[in-house]
């Protein structure tokens, strides 16, 4: 458990844009793909992600961690397409799953890759740990005492020895949606960094358990490197306690979370990912100089993906009400709940421009609530029933939280490598939707 798989290119990555997106005259192009063509072939609502940008922010981490005994686990509740779990796979990818379902993707995407990966979560079930147990995984991250007596009972009944970090919660308070905030006292995950210790020294009794390591993760879309730089640095002050009891830990995991600029400019983004990944390599680096030789781990998502993918969707029509202009799109909050659920911002392109002058609208979906909106107030370029939109930042968290709320089917997806795209995910039927249910 201990190889090596953080690997750079040695070379250095050549700088690639923020985002994929980028007009070709008249016409938004997904790298060498026109979006309209897109369109005309697969429908809309219809997610298109670069496979280049998505390589290219993994391999920013692995790169940044290319120094040192690191794996990059990719956190699959991102954007857990099975294609693009494969094509991370291919680059030596770890995986951070959530459940027993993200670890049945993992599995499918790619058998060996199984030994890379971290089970995080706060209730994990018997028959998700059991099917863990069974594949292999490198680690558990376990979240409270009794998932952690859950884990040596399943454990025993196998007879094989599970490896395991406590995630600790470090109390440290990074500035992000309150939704997604996760380190702090008052939240439901991890176990407070002070009782830390008495769990490690009651788990020495357990021929079961081997404390290999600690854990922590304090939130998503943080967008200072602080905070991390500041949990990590408790951590490591516990892994010192731990290896002064006598437990032998290898392994710390310093989570995921790194936030991406979601309000930049839609056509000539100034975000500079490599920058950013490595300042925060650096300031987990320098935090990480007190634990001496451990494998650290870091766990990706949201910068990985986001950045990489858009929603397309096909405008229905333009409404006024009042003194209100309504773009209603067939795109919804079933396909993209992020603003409805953490007031996010995404930036909106027309697909075809230059049609028209600005004007002030709300973008909203066709779903019976008011909270099924894209834009509240946005100025763009006037549309009219029938054009095409693209939502940006919309490869993270997007699919993943993708519903059938409405009976409405869930969008089909698109993978763009240069000058190729690939349907990764067929537009459900009606018939998928109804499939399970009992007349
Ligand atoms: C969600 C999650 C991640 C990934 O967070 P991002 O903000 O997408 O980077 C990593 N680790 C754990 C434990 C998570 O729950």
């Amino acid at each position: 458990m201990n190889a090596r798989t953080a690997k750079g290119t040695g070379k250095g990555a050549v700088a690639v844009a923020a985002r994929p997106f980028h007009y070709r005259g008249r016409v938004l192009y997904c790298d060498g793909v026109s979006l309209a063509q897109l369109a005309e072939a697969h429908g809309t609502p219809l997610y298109v992600y670069s496979a280049k940008q998505i390589r290219y922010r993994f391999g920013l981490f692995q790169e940044a961690f290319a120094g040192r005994e690191a794996t990059v686990c990719y956190a699959v509740k991102a954007n857990s397409s099975l294609a693009i779990l494969r094509m991370l796979a291919e680059m030596g990818a770890g995986f951070d799953i959530v459940s027993g379902g993200e670890l049945e993707r993992v599995r499918l995407a790619s058998k060996t890759a199984l030994k890379r990966v971290v089970f995080s979560g706060a209730g994990k079930q018997e028959w998700e740990i059991d099917a863990a147990l069974k594949a292999g995984i490198l680690m558990f991250n376990v979240e409270s005492e009794a998932e952690l007596g859950l884990l040596a009972t399943r454990a025993e009944a196998l007879g094989v020895r599970a490896r395991f970090a406590l995630r600790v919660n470090p109390d440290v308070f990074a500035e992000t949606h309150p939704y997604i905030s996760t380190g702090l006292g008052s939240h439901k995950f991890g176990v407070e960094i002070g009782l830390a210790r008495g769990i490690y020294r009651r788990t020495a009794r357990s021929k079961w358990l081997d404390a290999a390591g600690v854990s922590v993760h304090i939130g998503s879309q943080i967008r200072a490197v602080e905070p991390f730089a500041a949990a990590l640095a408790r951590v490591a002050g516990l892994v010192g306690e731990l290896r002064e009891d006598g437990h032998k830990i290898r392994v710390v995991d310093a989570g995921g979370g790194l936030g991406i600029d979601y309000l930049d400019s839609p056509t000539e983004p100034k975000f500079d990912a490599a920058r950013k990944v490595r300042e925060y390599a650096a300031a987990l680096a320098k935090a990480a100089e007190r634990l001496g030789a451990v494998h650290l781990l870091v766990e990706p998502g949201r910068f990985v993906a986001a950045q990489a993918g858009g929603l397309m969707t096909r405008v229905i029509g333009v409404k006024q009400n009042g003194a209100k202009t309504f773009v209603i799109t067939d795109a919804a909050m079933n396909d993209l709940i992020r603003p409805a659920l953490y007031q996010a911002h995404h930036e909106i392109l027309p697909v075809r421009r230059g049609r028209g002058a600005s004007t002030k609208v709300d973008v909203v979906g066709p779903i019976c609530e008011s909270g099924d909106f894209f834009a509240h107030d946005r100025v763009m370029e006037r549309v009219k029933a029938g054009d095409l939109l693209l939502l940006l930042d919309a490869g993270a968290y997007g699919m993943s939280q993708a519903s059938n709320y409405n009976t409405r089917v869930r969008a089909a997806e698109v993978l763009v490598d240069e000058d190729e795209a690939r349907l990764i995910r067929r537009r459900e039927t009606l018939r998928d939707l109804m499939a399970a249910e009992i007349l």
